[in-house]
């Protein structure tokens, strides 16, 4: 990498909530940003933000899940970007149900997005770290992965990514990669709020009582997952690797 060029990051999941937030704090930290997301249209709110601020991105559209579209995904990035050394796992969707409604395609679908995509996304970025002889993974896990009912696939996803993570550690260290993992608590996003939505509980009220139960009494907000990945991704962080952060406002899910 020559003087003065920008290290390239991809964070998927990145049109809203953490990933959005995610991504603009890397870019405020120097790294030019893809932001992918399903849908390459969706992608401009955030793209447009992190350009207002005077940083770099590029908006990618790609279903993580689909092993030609990241494949695709990936090369572009490396094409218009350059090559991507950070990728942040973050695209994620729910499909709570209690075990005995679950239907297979709930538990596809959760597990395709959140294990597969992670998966897919890291071969496809890997080769990049390599040859750099530097790189930083983070994934996206959540306090869910110690259990949580109605959630038996989402639960079961999240402490895979735990790890797998900690695998990638071990595979990719001594290329100078490290591989971590954030776990947050309740944060205020379009995904907790579908949730509120299903639950038949006004979103307001759903925070309100959540935070009632979070040591610091308040529900996260992205920025605060996006601060704990920007502290995973900095050179200083090299030394840390394979580990899994719980961010939630306290010692408990
Ligand atoms: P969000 O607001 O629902 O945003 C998720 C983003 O991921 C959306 O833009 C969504 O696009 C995108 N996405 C979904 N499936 C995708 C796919 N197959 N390929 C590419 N992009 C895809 O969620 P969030 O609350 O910011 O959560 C971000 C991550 O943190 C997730 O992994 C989530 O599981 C994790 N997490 C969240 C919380 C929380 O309390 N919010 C807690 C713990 C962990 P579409 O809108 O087009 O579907």
């Amino acid at each position: 990498m020559s003087e003065g060029t920008p290290r390239v990051a991809i964070v998927t999941g990145a049109a809203r909530g953490i990933g959005a937030a995610t991504a603009q704090r890397l870019a405020a930290d120097g790294f030019a940003v893809a932001v992918l997301d399903l849908d390459e249209g969706n992608t401009k709110e955030t793209v447009a933000a992190i350009e207002a601020a005077g940083g770099t991105a590029l908006g990618v559209g790609a279903d993580v899940s689909d092993a030609e579209q990241v494949q695709a995904a990936v090369d572009r990035v490396a094409a218009e970007l350059g090559p991507p050394v950070v990728l942040v796992n973050n695209a994620g969707v729910t499909r709570d149900n209690m075990l005995f409604k679950m239907t297979e395609v709930d538990w596809d679908v959760v597990m395709n997005v959140h294990l597969r995509g992670a998966f897919l996304m890291a071969r496809a970025c890997q080769k990049y770290m390599v040859d750099a002889k530097w790189g930083r993974v983070v994934n996206l896990s959540s306090t869910s992965a110690l259990g949580n009912r109605g959630q038996a696939n989402y639960s079961a996803a999240k402490a895979g990514l735990q790890g797998f993570t900690k695998t990638l550690a071990i595979e990719l260290g001594k290329f100078g990669v490290t591989a971590n993992a954030v776990a947050p608590g309740f944060i205020q996003t379009e995904m907790t709020k579908a949730t509120a939505e299903r639950m038949g509980i006004a979103f307001e009220d759903f925070i309100k009582g959540a935070a009632s139960q979070i040591p610091v009494a308040r529900v996260g907000q992205p920025e605060d997952i996006a601060h704990l990945v920007s502290f995973f991704v900095s050179e200083g962080a090299g030394f840390v690797s394979g580990q899994v952060v719980y961010a939630a406002g306290g010692p408990k899910a």
